[in-house]
C-alpha cells in the first residue's frame, strides 16, 4: 500500500511507501508529516559544521566555539567537557505535563554544559570542528585521520593537502572535490589514483595527465589527446599554474570542455538496486548520496556509512549501526537511535543531543553511561517504562507549534526555531542556500556577518600574479576578499556565502603554495567551499532518460561560448545500435542542466 501525503512545510505531495510503513513500524514511529527533502533541511539546520567564534567558556576562559556569543550555553572547554568533573545529570528536569516537550528540552540544552566544539584526538588544530584524529589541520571540518590538511571538508585519512573536499587517502592535492588515493593532484574531479596531473574529471590511475575526462591508465594526455614524454614536458611549461592569470585561463577552458563530454548518471561502485550518487558497496538504498561500504535497506541517508543496515533519514551516520532515524552525526554501533544530534553507542534512545554510549534515553543532554534518563533525570526501568507512553501521548495531545504554524508531534525532528544556530550558520545554507529574506520569511533564524573592524591591507588585485614572486611577508597580512567592495562589506548580489570579506595567509599555507607551485587565491576560505560545493550535484534525484541518441547524443545547449548548441559524437559502437538508448535512470543531474546525461551502459562504452 503507497499513501500520497501534503508535506507541512513546502506543502508539496510525497509518497510514503509500504516498505516505508514497515520501517516506521519496525522502530515504532508514525509516519512523517514533512517530505524527505524538508526533513534533510530541518535535520541540517541543527548541524553548524564550519562557523566558528570566539568566546568566553564557563569559566571565563576565551575559547574557539561553534556557538557565537550570545547563545546563552554553558560552554566547556571540550577536554573538561569529557572529564568526570561535572555531572551532567544535575541538569536534569521532572518531566512536565503542562508544557510542550520541546520547550523542556530546549531549557534543559540551555541548562546543560556543551562541549566548545566536537571533535576527538586533535593534536594542534584549533580551528576544526566535527572531526576525529587530526593533527596540525587548519579549518577543516567533518574530517577524519588527517594531517596538514588546510581548509578541508569530509576529508579522510589525507595530509598534506589544501581546499579539497570529500577525499580519502591523498596527498599534496589542491582543489579535488570527492578525489581518491590521489598524489599530486589539482582542481580535479570524482577522480582515483591518479598522480602528477591537473584538471582531470572522472579519471582512474592516470599520471602526468592534464585537463583530461574520463581516462583509464593513461599517461602523458593534455585536453584527452595522447602526447609524447617530451611534447608533454613542453606543453606543461607553456601551462604554469604558479600564474593565477594562466590558471584563471585553463580552468575556464578546463570547465567548458566538460560540458562536451558525456556524464555519468551517478557515481556508483559496486551497487545494487541503489538510487542516488557517490556510493560504493551499497545494496537496496533509495536516495543515498556520499555512503560508503556495506549499507544495506537504507533509504534518505548522506554522508556516512561503513555498515548501516536498515536506516532512514540521516546525514553524517553509520559505523555498524541499525535501525536509526532522523539522525545528524550518529552511529557508531547504535541501535534504535530516534531524532539524534552528536549521538554514538546508543541503543533505543529518542531526542537525544550529544550523548554516547547510553540506552533507553528520552529527551537527554550531554550524558555518557547512562541508562533509563527523561530530560537528564535518573529512573528505574520500570518507572521509565511506565512513563514513556504517557510523554509521547503528551507530545501528540500538547504538541509544539512553530512561528509558521508547523506543527511537532512525536515523530517530529527538532524545530529549527530552536536550534542554537543561525540557518547560514549551518549546512543548510551550504544544500539549501536562501537568502537573508526567504530564511526569515520561512520562519529560519539568520545572523548577519560581524562588523569588520579592521581595513584590509591588501587587495586582490595588488596580489603578484605568480607564487614566485610572493614574499614571506605577505603571512599574517589582511587580504580583501575579491567577493567584498572596499568598504569591507559583501554585497549579496556578488556573494550569499557567508564570505568572511577578508583573509589571511598562515605560513604552512604559504609553504604549500610554494612547494606545489600555486598562485595565491583570492577569495576568502568561504567563498572558495561555497565555489567547491557548487562544483557537486545537489542531494536530490530526478527521473531521466539516456542522452545517448544512438551514434551521437541528444542536442543540448551548452554554456561555452564557442558552440551554443552541442551534439556528442560518440566513440564507440553501444548495445542499442542506431537507436535511442533504451535505459532511464535517477539522476542528480536536473532535467535543464547542460550536461550530456549518459547511463552506465553507454557511458562505459565512451570511457577509454
Ligand atoms: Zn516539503
Ligand atoms: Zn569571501
Ligand atoms: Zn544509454
Ligand atoms: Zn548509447
Amino acid at each position: 500500500m503507497e499513501e500520497k501525503r501534503q508535506c507541512q512545510n513546502c506543502r508539496h505531495e510525497f509518497r510514503i511507501e509500504q516498505e516505508d510503513f514497515n520501517f516506521y513500524e519496525k522502530i515504532k514511529v508514525p509516519p512523517p508529516t514533512f517530505c524527505p527533502e524538508c526533513r534533510s533541511q530541518r535535520r541540517m539546520a541543527w548541524r553548524n559544521e564550519r562557523t566558528l567564534y570566539r568566546r568566553k567558556d564557563a569559566f571565563g576562559k576565551n575559547v574557539v566555539s561553534i556557538y557565537a556569543p550570545e547563545v546563552p550555553f554553558i560552554v566547556y572547554e571540550r577536554d573538561y567537557w569529557w572529564s568526570n568533573a561535572w555531572d551532567p545529570l544535575k541538569s536534569g528536569q521532572e518531566y512536565d505535563f503542562s508544557k510542550s516537550f520541546f520547550i523542556q528540552f530546549n531549557e534543559l540544552l540551555k541548562n546543560t554544559p556543551v562541549p566548545n566544539v566536537f571533535s576527538n584526538n586533535v593534536i594542534d588544530s584549533p580551528y576544526t570542528n566535527h572531526v576525529g584524529y587530526m593533527k596540525n589541520c587548519y579549518l577543516t571540518f567533518a574530517s577524519w585521520e588527517c594531517e596538514n590538511v588546510l581548509y578541508g571538508a569530509q576529508e579522510t585519512r589525507s595530509k598534506d593537502i589544501s581546499d579539497s573536499r570529500a577525499g580519502v587517502n591523498n596527498e599534496l592535492c589542491y582543489e579535488t572535490i570527492n578525489c581518491e588515493k590521489s598524489y599530486r593532484l589539482e582542481f580535479s574531479q570524482d577522480c582515483s589514483s591518479c598522480i602528477n596531473s591537473a584538471f582531470l574529471y572522472d579519471c582512474r590511475n592516470c599520471a602526468d595527465c592534464f585537463g583530461c575526462i574520463g581516462l583509464r591508465n593513461k599517461q602523458y594526455y593534455v585536453f584527452n589527446k595522447p602526447y609524447s614524454h617530451e611534447q608533454y614536458k613542453e606543453k606543461m611549461n607553456e601551462y604554469d599554474l604558479g600564474s593565477y592569470e594562466v590558471k584563471q585561463k585553463l580552468q575556464k577552458e578546463f570547465y567548458d570542455s566538460l560540458t562536451r563530454f558525456p556524464r555519468r548518471f551517478a557515481q556508483f561502485i559496486n551497487t545494487v538496486n541503489v538510487t542516488g550518487n557517490h556510493c560504493r558497496n551499497m545494496k537496496n538504498c533509495y536516495a543515498c548520496f556520499d555512503l560508503y561500504d556495506d549499507v544495506e535497506d537504507s533509504k534518505y541517508v548522506a554522508n556516512g556509512g561503513l555498515g548501516l543496515k536498515d536506516s532512514y533519514d540521516g546525514y553524517g551516520v553509520g559505523v555498524v549501526c541499525e535501525l536509526l532515524y532522523e539522525g545528524i552525526d550518529t552511529g557508531v554501533t547504535g541501535y534504535k537511535e530516534r531524532f539524534s544530534i552528536v549521538v554514538y553507542t546508543c541503543r533505543d534512545t529518542n531526542y537525544c543531543f550529544n550523548c554516547e554510549n547510553c540506552s533507553y534515553l528520552f529527551g537527554c543532554v550531554g550524558l555518557r553511561n547512562k541508562q533509563y534518563c527523561i530530560l537528564n533525570k535518573q529512573y528505574t526501568k520500570e518507572e521509565y517504562e511506565t512513563l514513556i507512553p504517557k510523554i509521547i501521548e503528551h507530545m501528540n495531545a500538547m504538541p509544539y507549534t512553530d512561528k509558521k504554524g508547523r506543527v511537532y508531534r512525536y515523530g517530529e525532528f527538532f524545530p529549527p526555531e530552536l536550534s542554537p544556530f543561525a540557518y547560514n550558520e549551518t549546512i543548510a545554507q551550504e544544500y539549501f542556500p536562501l537568502t537573508k529574506e526567504q530564511a526569515t520569511e520561512q520562519g529560519y533564524t539568520w545572523k548577519d556577518p560581524e562588523q569588520r573592524t579592521y581595513q584590509s591591507d591588501i587587495k586582490t588585485e595588488d596580489l603578484p600574479d605568480h607564487i614566485k614572486d610572493v614574499k614571506e611577508d605577505i603571512i599574517g597580512e589582511v587580504i580583501q576578499c575579491a567577493h567584498s567592495t572596499s568598504s569591507g562589506q559583501t554585497a549579496s548580489a556578488v556573494c550569499n556565502e557567508q564570505c568572511a570579506t577578508a583573509f589571511k595567509i598562515i605560513e604552512l599555507e604559504l609553504q604549500f603554495y610554494k612547494k606545489m607551485n600555486l598562485p595565491l587565491p583570492r577569495l576568502c576560505p568561504n567563498c572558495r567551499h561555497y565555489a567547491r560545493l557548487r562544483q557537486r550535484n545537489p542531494l536530490k534525484l530526478w527521473k531521466r532518460s539516456c542522452m545517448c541518441a544512438g551514434g551521437k547524443s541528444e542536442i543540448r545547449n551548452s554554456k561555452s561560448e564557442t558552440s551554443s548548441k552541442f551534439q556528442y559524437t560518440n566513440t564507440a559502437q553501444h548495445f542499442h545500435g542506431q537507436d535511442k538508448c533504451p535505459n532511464e535512470f535517477e539522476t542528480s543531474y536536473a532535467q535543464e542542466r547542460p550536461e550530456i546525461v549518459y547511463c552506465e551502459k553507454c557511458y562505459q562504452a565512451e570511457v577509454v
